[in-house]
C-alpha cells in the first residue's frame, strides 16, 4: 500500500514537473466556452462508466474508452482544467461504482494526473512551433493519445502485480489484450477531435460511428468470452475424463474450475448414495468452513434441490457457515446433479484480485462446469460398481477368486519378517450331493448360512472370500504361530453345528486346507494352491483340518518326475503284479491270491504301491494301471487253472474305476480272452467310491456282480462306513482293514471292533476276510472269532507268479482245486437293492443326516 500511495505521489510530481517545463500547455489550443470543461467532464463520467473488461488468458482487464475525452481536452481544454474534468468526472464514477479502497483512489488521482500531463506535453513537443490544424496535427494527437493509453496500462499492471506478481507476464497480457482496441479506438477519437474542428456543430454525429465501434468491441469482447468458456469446459472434460476414480475426478476438477473462475478456495462436497451422507471429495485453498454432512443438511436444501448455480453474497455465505474471505468477496454454489437429482455441490469462493467479484455470468460457467463434473463423476460412479461386482461373488456378497488373490497379493507386499501371511482354505465336503438331492436353493441357502456364520467368527477385518462353489478362503494376517490352526479349529466349531431347513436339519461337513507364506512363497496363486492341496488332503483323510506340507503335495517337482516315470512304465508294461495268498481259516485251504502291483523304477528301486497309485489316480492313468494289471491277473488265473488249481483272485479297484462306465466291458473282454470264469474274480473296492458318486459307483458294482464276481469291501472299518451301504452294495466279502488286525491281539478296542465285524458282516450274508495277519497267533485268533479268511505276512508276503506257484506246491498248504469242494462257499444272500434308502436322504425333523 505505501508503494502504490508513492507511486501516486511520484507521478502527480512528474505530471507537475511536466508542466513546469511546458507552460504552453496551461493556455487551450482552441479557445472554447466555460462549460466545455464541465462536457469533457462528463464524457470522462461516461468512458469510465461504459467500461469493458477485455479477457486475456484468464486475465479481465477493465479497458475504459477515455480517448475522446481527452483528444477534446486537449483542443480546448488547458491542462489545469483537463486535470480538474478527468479527477472530477472519472474518480466520481470509479468511486461510485467499484467501491475501490482509499489507497486506490490515491493512486487512480496520481495516474490520472500523470497521464493528462503526459498527453499534454507529448501532444505540444510534437507539434513543436506548429500552431495550426494539419497533417500533423492530427499524428501527433493520434499517436498522443495511443502512448497515453499504453503507459496507463503499464502503470495499472504495474500495480496488479505488486498484488499477484508476475508482472512481465502481466504486461505482455496487457499489450497484446489491448493493442488493437487502442489503435483503433485512439485514431477514432483523433478524427472525431479533428471533425468538432472543422465543424463544431456537427460533431455530435461523429458520436456514432464511435458508439457503433464501442458495440462492436465490447460485441467481439463477448464472443471471445464465450470462446473461452467452451474452451475451459473442454480443458475440464478432457482433465476429468482421464480419471474412473470420484476422489481423483474430484481433485482434477476443483483445480480446473478453481483456475478457470479465478477463485481463491474452492471445494466439491459428494453426496454417498444411498446413505447420504455428505464428504469433502477435493478442496482447494483454505477451508470454507461449515459444508454439509449430509444430504438432507437444511441450510443446504435450497441448492441440492436446486438445479441452477447461485451467486452467494457475503451475508448468504455467514448464513451457511462459510467463512468469509476479503472483504466483499462472494461464492458461487453449483449442484453436482444427474437427470433427477443432486449428488454434490461445488462451492467456489472469492474471486482473487482486490475488489473481484463472481458476476452472474460467472455462476452460469460454474453450473456448467458443474455439469461436466457430473457427468464424469457418473461414469466414475458406474465404472466402480462394474467393478465391485467383477471382484464380489453374487450369491454371498463376499470377494471373489480375484479379489482374493489380488489382496492375498497385498498383504504378501505388505507382510515382513515378523508377520506371516496364512490362507485358510475351507471346503464343503460332498456339496454336489447337497445340491442333486435337496435341490440347488438348499445349496445356496446353505452356502449363504455358512457364509454369515464365518462372517461372524472372523470379524470384519479379515478378507473372506468364496473362491469356487463349495469353497471358501481367509486371509489371515498374523504373527502367532498357531494362528491358522487355532482359527481353523474355531471355523470346524461353527461350520460343523447342523442347519436348520424348513422341514429338516442338516449337518454338513467341512474341511479345511491351510498354507502359510514362508521365505520361498510369495505369489498367491502358490498360496491358494497349497491351501487347496491341504484342503483336500483333509477331505480325503477326513481329517478336518490340514496344514500344507511338502508330502502331501502332489505337484511338487519330485512327484511331477515321478509321474513322468510312471506314464513310461505304463507305457512299456514295467509294472509288474505279485500275488498274496488268502487262507480259509477253518480248513487251512489256500483259496485264493490278491493281485497287488509293483513297480520298480530304475533308480529310485521299489516304490511303494499307495504312493504310485494315487498319484495314477489324480492324473487319470488309473485306468490304463488297472488295466495292466487285470491283464496280468487274469492270465495268471489262467496258468494256476491249467495247473488246475481253482483260485479266487482279488483285484483291487480304484474309486475312478468304479466311476468309469467302461469297466465293465473291458473286465469281461478280459476274462473272455483268457477263458477265465467271472466268478473266480473278486474285485476290490472301498467306500469312498460310492461316497463321491454312489449311484454310478453302484451301478457297476451291480454289472460286476451280474457278469458273476464276488465284490469285496476293502478296507472296512477305515472309511465312512454306514449301514445303509453296506446293505446297497452286491458284495461277497468284507475285508477287515489290517490297521485292525495287526493288533487285534494286544488291543482289546481292536478286538471289539473285529469281532463285531465279523457278526456285522455274516449277518449281512458276507464271508469276512482278514488282512495283515502276521503271526500264527492272531490266525488262531481270528479263526477262534469266526473269520472266514485270512491273508497277510504271516501266511506269505506277496511274491510274483512264479514264486507264488512254487509255494502253492511247497508251502504245505492244500490248495483248491477244481472240483474240490469246500474251498469255495459261494454267496447265498438274497439282495434287495430298491428298498435301500438312497444316499443323501433328507433327514426327519429331529433326525440329523451326515454327509
Ligand atoms: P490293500 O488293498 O489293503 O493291500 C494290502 C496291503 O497290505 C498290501 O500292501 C500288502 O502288501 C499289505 N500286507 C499284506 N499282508 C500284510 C501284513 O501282514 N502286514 C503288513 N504290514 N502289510 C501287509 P501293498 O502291496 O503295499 O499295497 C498297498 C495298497 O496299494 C493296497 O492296499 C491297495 O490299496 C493299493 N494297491 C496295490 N495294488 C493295487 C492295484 O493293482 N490297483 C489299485 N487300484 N491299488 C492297488
Ligand atoms: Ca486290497
Ligand atoms: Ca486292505
Amino acid at each position: 500500500m505505501p508503494v502504490v500511495v508513492g507511486l501516486a505521489v511520484v507521478l502527480t510530481g512528474l505530471g507537475l514537473v511536466g508542466v513546469r517545463l511546458h507552460e504552453d500547455m496551461t493556455t487551450s489550443w482552441v479557445a472554447a466556452p466555460p462549460w466545455t470543461v464541465v462536457a469533457i467532464a462528463l464524457a470522462f463520467a461516461a468512458a469510465e462508466r461504459m467500461v469493458f473488461y477485455v479477457q486475456y488468458r484468464r486475465e479481465a482487464m477493465a479497458y475504459a474508452m477515455s480517448e475522446l475525452p481527452t483528444a477534446m481536452a486537449l483542443l480546448y481544454l488547458g491542462v489545469w482544467q483537463t486535470i480538474v474534468a478527468r479527477l472530477v468526472g472519472s474518480l466520481l464514477v470509479v468511486a461510485l461504482t467499484r467501491r475501490p479502497t482509499w489507497y486506490k483512489l490515491v493512486f487512480n488521482a496520481g495516474l490520472f494526473t500523470f497521464e493528462i500531463v503526459l498527453a499534454f506535453f507529448v501532444f505540444h513537443v510534437l507539434q513543436g512551433d506548429e500552431q495550426g490544424f494539419g497533417d500533423l496535427m492530427v499524428v501527433s494527437m493520434a499517436l498522443t493519445l495511443m502512448l497515453a493509453t499504453i503507459v496507463d496500462g503499464v502503470f495499472v499492471s504495474l500495480v496488479v502485480s505488486l498484488f499477484e506478481g508476475d508482472l512481465l507476464s502481466k504486461l505482455v497480457q496487457q499489450f497484446r489484450s489491448t493493442v488493437s482496441m487502442v489503435v483503433v479506438s485512439s485514431v477514432a477519437a483523433t478524427l472525431l477531435a479533428c471533425f468538432s474542428l472543422w465543424w463544431p456543430d456537427l460533431a455530435a454525429i461523429g458520436l456514432i460511428p464511435l458508439g457503433a465501434i464501442w458495440m462492436l468491441l465490447r460485441r467481439h469482447g463477448l464472443a471471445a468470452q464465450q470462446l473461452r468458456d467452451f474452451e475451459a469446459l473442454h480443458r475440464l472434460s478432457s482433465s476429468v475424463s482421464r480419471s474412473l476414480h470420484r476422489d481423483e475426478i474430484a481433485k482434477m476438477a476443483i483445480v480446473e474450475i478453481q483456475d478457470i473462475l479465478r477463485s481463491d478456495r474452492a471445494a466439491v462436497v459428494l453426496f454417498e448414495r444411498p446413505s447420504g451422507t455428505a464428504w469433502v471429495a477435493a478442496s482447494v485453498g483454505s477451508p470454507l468452513g461449515d459444508l454439509p454432512t449430509q444430504i438432507g443438511d437444511p441450510r443446504w436444501h435450497a441448492f441440492v434441490a436446486g438445479a441452477a448455480a447461485v451467486v452467494l453474497d457475503p451475508a448468504a455465505m455467514v448464513g451457511l457457515g462459510i467463512e468469509l474471505g476479503a472483504k466483499g468477496a462472494n461464492a458461487i454454489v453449483a449442484p453436482v446433479r444427474d437427470d433427477d437429482q443432486s449428488f454434490g455441490l461445488l462451492v467456489v469462493c472469492d474471486r482473487i484480485g482486490p475488489n473481484a467479484r463472481f458476476e452472474p455470468n460467472d455462476a452460469l460457467r460454474a453450473g456448467a462446469m458443474a455439469d461436466r463434473l457430473a457427468s464424469a463423476l457418473k461414469n466414475a460412479e458406474l465404472h466402480e460398481h462394474i467393478e465391485e461386482e467383477a471382484w464380489r461373488d453374487r450369491l454371498t456378497g463376499l470377494a471373489n477368486r480375484t479379489a482374493f488373490e489380488r489382496a492375498v497379493g497385498e498383504a504378501l507386499e505388505a507382510a515382513d519378517t515378523t508377520s506371516s501371511v496364512s490362507i485358510l482354505m475351507l471346503g464343503i465336503d460332498r456339496f454336489r450331493e447337497v445340491n442333486e438331492t435337496l435341490g440347488y436353493h438348499v445349496g445356496d441357502e446353505i452356502l449363504r448360512e455358512i457364509t454369515a456364520r464365518l462372517r461372524n467368527l472372523v470379524g470384519e477385518g479379515h478378507t473372506l472370500a468364496r473362491v469356487a462353489g463349495d469353497e471358501f478362503a481367509l486371509l489371515l494376517v498374523d504373527d502367532t504361530p498357531d494362528a491358522a490352526s487355532s482359527m481353523a479349529e474355531r471355523l470346524l466349531t461353527v461350520a460343523l453345528d447342523s442347519f436348520r431347513l424348513p422341514d429338516a436339519e442338516l449337518v454338513i461337513d467341512v474341511s479345511i486346507g491351510a498354507a502359510e507364506s514362508g521365505r520361498a512363497t510369495a505369489d498367491p496363486a502358490t498360496l491358494l494352491r497349497k491351501a487347496d492341496v491341504a484342503m483336500h488332503w483333509a477331505k480325503e483323510h477326513h481329517s478336518g483340518f490340514e496344514m500344507y506340507r511338502v508330502e502331501i503335495d502332489q505337484r511338487t517337482p519330485e512327484r511331477l518326475s515321478l509321474l513322468a516315470d510312471l506314464r513310461a512304465a505304463l507305457e512299456h508294461c514295467h509294472l509288474d503284479v505279485h500275488f498274496q495268498p488268502k487262507i480259509d481259516l477253518v480248513t487251512g485251504v489256500v483259496v485264493g491270491a490278491e493281485a497287488l502291483v509293483r513297480w520298480e523304477h530304475p533308480t529310485r528301486g521299489f516304490v511303494p504301491p499307495l504312493e504310485f497309485v494315487q498319484l495314477a489316480e489324480t492324473t487319470g492313468l488309473i485306468t490304463e494301471l488297472t488295466d495292466q494289471v487285470l491283464g496280468k491277473a487274469t492270465s495268471a488265473l489262467r496258468l494256476l487253472n491249467d495247473i488246475g488249481f481253482r483260485l479266487d483272485m482279488s483285484l483291487n479297484l480304484s474309486t475312478l474305476d468304479l466311476l468309469d462306465l467302461d469297466l465293465v466291458d473291458r473286465v469281461a473282454r478280459c476274462l473272455a480272452e483268457q477263458g477265465v470264469p467271472a466268478d473266480q474274480l473278486t474285485p476290490e473296492i472301498t467306500e469312498t467310491a460310492l461316497l463321491e458318486d454312489g449311484v454310478r459307483a453302484l451301478e457297476t458294482a451291480e454289472a460286476l456282480q451280474a457278469m458273476g464276481a464276488h465284490l469285496s469291501i476293502d478296507d472296512f472299518g477305515t472309511g465312512f462306513s454306514s449301514l445303509s451301504y453296506l446293505r446297497m452294495l452286491p458284495a461277497a466279502e468284507l475285508k477287515i482293514d489290517r490297521s485292525f488286525v495287526t493288533n487285534l491281539l494286544n488291543e482289546t478296542r481292536d478286538e471289539v471292533i473285529v469281532r463285531s465285524t465279523i457278526d456285522l458282516g455274516h449277518n449281512l450274508g458276507l464271508r469276512v476276510a482278514a488282512e495283515g495277519v502276521e503271526d500264527e497267533a492272531t490266525r488262531e485268533r481270528l479263526r477262534a472269532l469266526g473269520c472266514d479268511l485270512a491273508q497277510g505276512y504271516g501266511i506269505s508276503r506277496p511274491m510274483p507268479l512264479s514264486r507264488f506257484v512254487a509255494w502253492l506246491t511247497t508251502s504245505g498248504h492244500e490248495v483248491a482245486r477244481a472240483g474240490v469242494d469246500g474251498a469255495w462257499k459261494p454267496l447265498t444272500r438274497p439282495l434287495d437293492i430298491s428298498s435301500a434308502p438312497t444316499l443323501g436322504r433328507l433327514a426327519q425333523p429331529g433326525e440329523s443326516t451326515q454327509y
